[in-house]
């Protein structure tokens, strides 16, 4: 039937997850293993391991990190936030890192917009995105985050000049631990459509290679989210 075809899905991906997983943190696991054998034989120099060991167990927490999003279920603690003061938040956690590669952050966001959402969940979103707009921009650049509202939506929209990315990668760009980067998890994407999805949101993306990249988050703005629970009163 239809809803057993749907559940077969969805097995699939939670498998093909925990195999990613398992691939993910068993190579990390197999090298610390390699320089723990050779500390062991009693190797000269042991002083240039410890950070390859180092960097492998952080590897492995920052995976474990991010999977701790995936197994919550609908977001639980929503409440209303001010659209403007999460963006400021989240731009100041990471202009350090932007200005280091000499990226400007700019924003454009009505101060009016309020979202009833679990904060925590939305700003690890917008860190995500803003994140990837960076790593795409090693030369620099500017990434605007610009919002803007109807009745019944906000549209969040991070719009950096970086990368871009190639067509004939745009659809594996949300599985899980697809990565161009060499210490990439390949998970932002995932959980960041999870969240939003988890939010009766949409996450779309425009690329052009060379040029850049928009991502636009799609969320319903209160007063959609109250007209809807006011329908369901009925
Ligand atoms: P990660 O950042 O760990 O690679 P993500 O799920 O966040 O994992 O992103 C997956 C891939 O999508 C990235 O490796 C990159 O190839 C591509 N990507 C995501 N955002 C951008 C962007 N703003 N510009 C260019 N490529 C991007
Ligand atoms: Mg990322």
């Amino acid at each position: 039937s239809e809803e057993l075809l749907i559940r077969s899905e969805k097995m699939s991906v939670a498998g093909q997850l925990a195999a990613g997983v398992a691939h993910e943190i068993r190579n990390p696991l197999t090298s610390l293993k390699g320089f723990i054998q050779l500390l062991q034989a009693g190797v000269e120099q042991k002083e240039q391991f410890y950070q390859i060991m180092i960097d492998e167990i952080e590897k492995i927490d920052t995976i474990s990190s991010e999977l701790l999003f995936i197994g919550k279920p609908i977001t639980d603690k929503r409440e209303l936030e001010k659209l403007s003061k999460m963006i400021n938040e989240i731009v100041t956690l990471l202009n350090t890192q932007a200005k280091r590669y000499h990226i400007t952050i700019t924003t454009s966001v009505p101060k009016n917009i309020s979202l009833l959402c679990d904060r925590t969940q939305i700003k690890q979103v917008l860190i995500n995105l803003v994140k990837n707009a960076i790593e795409a921009m090693p030369n620099g650049g500017n990434i605007s985050i610009d919002a803007t509202t109807n009745e019944d939506w906000c549209y969040v929209s991070i719009i950096d000049q970086g990368t871009g990315i190639p067509e004939y990668l745009i659809h594996k760009i949300n599985e899980p631990f697809f990565t161009t980067k060499p210490d990439g998890t390949g998970l932002g994407l995932m959980i960041s459509n999870k969240i939003i999805e988890n939010h009766q949101g949409k996450l779309s993306i425009e690329s052009t290679e060379l040029e850049g990249s928009t991502f636009t988050i799609q969320l319903p703005c209160f007063n959609n989210q109250k007209k809807v629970s006011d329908s369901q009163a009925y």
